[in-house]
């Protein structure tokens, strides 16, 4: 983004419009007019708040944990064994991840990535609940900034990797100091334009990380959004965004939910769940993975067909 995009440390407080402006009113006392505000601040978005008071995203029953560890600190056995592959294991009921990434500051050079980790498990709201308490007794939520993340629940993550995913694997989990974790959440907005204000990307639609698309999602909200209002008059484009981009993140949405539907099932009881919950099958889990842009672009078109 260009220099001057970012202004840091500015609380939205409310925002006023009329039938030619809108206007972002920050808790500092300064104000922004403009023709169009973007509302594109993720799954817990103030925007939305203020136009779709006391809606929030739903608790999916599972958490996605997650490490990194730079390249260099990955013992050479294990960087042989896996550094350049994609990594499933499959401890019953859960499914995790790991592949290679750009270094922290984006390097790709061999030496300098970095291999992440990310692990679903299914996790009880009275255990997201304690996850989220703090050393001092308090309770944050449904997260918890990653520092206060109790010693004991991180010492507890490290000791379930080495009990359930391959070795390999969790000693690279093991070797991140601070491993943390993310709640997954679903959130199907019944409106994404309110006057001269739009969602966009996770303030939008929360869709399961399952389908792998978030960000997908968000550069097609964006050229939409661009699009449709390049082309019509601005309350025509909104409302052609609207009725486009609804339609793509329900589908989404939906989407995730069959994805995860495996680690979110564990918690019925077994006599009420279907064979295909018990355990995954490994060939179909890698067809999905496999069909995962396909299943993007079906889920598009169909929303172009709205
Ligand atoms: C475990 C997990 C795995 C995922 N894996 C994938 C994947 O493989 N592929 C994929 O495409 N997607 C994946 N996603 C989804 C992807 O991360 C999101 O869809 C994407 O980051 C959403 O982008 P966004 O810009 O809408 O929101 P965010 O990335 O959440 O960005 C919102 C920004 O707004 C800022 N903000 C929030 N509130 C305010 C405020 N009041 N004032 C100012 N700024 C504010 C935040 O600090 C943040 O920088 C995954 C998500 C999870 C949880």
């Amino acid at each position: 983004m260009p220099a001057g995009s970012y202004h840091l440390g500015k609380s939205l407080l409310r925002v006023e419009q009329d039938a030619g402006s809108v206007t972002a009113i920050f808790a500092d006392g300064t104000h922004e007019h403009g023709d169009l505000l973007i509302g594109a601040d993720g799954g817990r978005s103030t925007v939305r708040e203020l136009f779709l008071p006391g809606q929030q995203p739903d608790y999916a029953g599972c958490v996605a944990w997650r490490a990194m560890l730079d390249e260099r600190d990955v013992p050479p056995a294990i960087h042989e064994e896996l550094f350049a592959h994609f990594t499933y294991c499959l401890p019953p009921g859960e499914l995790f991840l790991a592949y290679p990434v750009p270094g922290r500051n984006n390097e790709t050079q061999p030496g300098q990535r970095a291999y992440n980790i990310v692990w679903y498990r299914p996790t009880t709201p009275a255990q997201l609940a304690d996850f989220c308490t703090d050393a001092n007794g308090k309770q944050h939520g449904t997260s918890i900034p990653p520092p206060l993340l109790r010693p004991a629940i991180i010492a507890w993550s490290k000791a379930q990797a080495r009990a359930l995913v391959a070795p390999q694997a969790a000693e690279i989990f093991e070797r991140d100091p601070r491993p943390f974790f993310q709640g997954i959440f679903d959130f199907i907005s019944p409106q994404i334009v309110f006057g001269r204000v739009a969602l966009l990307g996770d303030a939008a639609f929360l869709a399961r990380p399952h389908p792998g698309a978030g960000t997908t999602k968000c550069a097609i909200d964006a050229e939409c959004l661009a699009d449709s209002i390049a082309s019509l008059d601005l309350d025509a484009g909104l409302a052609k965004y609207q009725r486009l981009q609804g339609a793509f993140g329900t589908g989404l949405v939906r989407q995730g939910q069959r994805d995860g539907s495996y680690l979110t099932d564990q918690h019925k009881p077994r006599e009420q769940r279907r064979n295909k919950d018990m355990s995954w099958d490994v060939d179909d889990l890698m067809g999905d993975h496999d069909g995962r842009s396909m299943q993007v672009k079906r889920i598009l078109d169909e929303s172009r067909r709205v």
